[in-house]
């Protein structure tokens, strides 16, 4: 057949961003979900506190960050504000005991996993057509902060950031490379590769590096470490909208499209490490190379992702060489898919999502 003459490319950057919007939007949970979330929170801090009074049972993850969808499941973290609290593997067997008795929930305890949690679930049901999905673990309060900063994140371009982000989840889903059991990656690690992206790969840059503005009043190591981790960034995102306005004017689609260019023929995943905290940094200078003494090293840093506060963890740590393969592998696709750019965008992003 006649080849046809390609539509120019910011014709169809429009007509793709405005099919972003539509489709992510159709995506977001519903008011009815946030609120039934909202009251199993209560109920399940509720039941808690009747065996630790001073606690707290707060949301973190998706449900926290600004970057959930539709049935996503609910991460919980519990802290007890008091010194003599009880151990965490006794607190798991005691309160999945008590949720057993009290609740409709499904209960798995999983008391000595390398981070203590209770598993509750509820099978779907008309009003609940998905049913609930819910984590919870203790103590986690680095997990609190660093769903604050992607809050912040999310916040400070919405249209922009957050569009990119949920399309990047479902994409990933769908074309199922996001399994961290599997070899894969967690959604978490996505959101950190789209955001390092829009910080340090954009010039000019789509997002402000939080983590690297001065305070606006001196403060001690005490307000900024948790555990040892410094854990301060640039919170106030009334002033920061005041004073920071991006001059990148690129559209949704078009960072789109150098996202997955950068993501499959850019970026030096032999050498490199992904740290939206410090931007590109090596293998070598974080130890995460080829270590003699510990032979895993190699296997554990396929894909390097540099966690924004607890830096010496490796997000992408579960990622396998065949995880990282297929994962190049989608990369490459999704560009071929939007270089050919077929006339109507909706095309692009149904073959993208197959
Ligand atoms: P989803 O909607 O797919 O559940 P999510 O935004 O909740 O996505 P998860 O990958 O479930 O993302 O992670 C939830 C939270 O758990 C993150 O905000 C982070 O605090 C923590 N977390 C998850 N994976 C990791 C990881 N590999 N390393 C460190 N923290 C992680
Ligand atoms: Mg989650």
């Amino acid at each position: 057949p006649p080849q046809r003459p390609q539509i120019p490319k910011h014709q169809f950057c429009a007509d793709l961003s405005q099919c972003l919007f539509d489709f992510v939007v159709q995506l977001l949970p519903t008011a009815e979900e946030l609120a039934i979330k909202e009251d199993v929170r209560k109920l399940l801090e509720r039941l808690i506190r009747t065996i630790e009074p001073d606690s707290r049972l707060l949301s973190f993850g998706s449900t926290a960050n600004g970057f959930s969808l539709r049935n996503s499941d609910m991460d919980l973290c519990c802290l007890i504000d008091s010194e003599d609290r009880l151990p965490a593997t006794d607190l798991v067997n005691m309160l999945g005991d008590l949720f057993a008795r009290e609740t409709k929930f499904h209960i798995k305890s999983l008391p000595h996993a390398r981070i203590p949690i209770v598993k509750l679930s509820l099978d779907p049901k008309p009003g609940l057509p998905f049913g609930i999905a819910c984590d919870i673990g203790f103590e986690n309060r680095l997990a609190l902060e660093n769903t604050r900063l992607l809050m912040c994140y999310a916040m400070i371009d919405p249209a922009r950031v957050r569009t990119l982000v949920l399309f990047l989840k479902v994409w990933c889903k769908r074309r199922k490379i996001n399994s961290p059991y599997k070899g894969t990656l967690s959604s978490y690690g996505y959101v950190l590769l789209v955001i390092y992206f829009l910080m340090h790969v954009k010039n000019p840059p789509v997002l402000p590096n939080l983590q690297q503005i001065p305070p606006m009043r001196p403060i001690s190591q005490e307000e900024t470490h948790l555990n040892g981790h410094n854990v301060w960034f640039f919170d106030d995102i009334n002033v920061l909208r005041q004073r920071w306005q991006s001059s990148n004017t690129e559209s949704v689609a078009e960072l789109l499209i150098d996202f997955f260019k950068f993501y499959s023929r850019d970026f030096t995943y032999n050498t490199g490490v992904i740290s939206i905290r410090a931007g590109l940094l090596s293998k070598e200078s974080k130890g995460w190379d080829n270590d003699p003494d510990k032979g895993t090293a190699r296997e554990r840093n396929r894909l390097c992702i540099e966690d924004p506060f607890e830096i010496d963890f490796n997000v992408a740590r579960c990622v396998t060489r065949d995880g990282l393969y297929t994962i190049r592998g989608e990369f490459m696709r999704a560009s071929r898919i939007l270089a050919a750019r077929p006339e109507r965008a909706f095309i692009a992003l149904a073959q993208l999502c197959e």
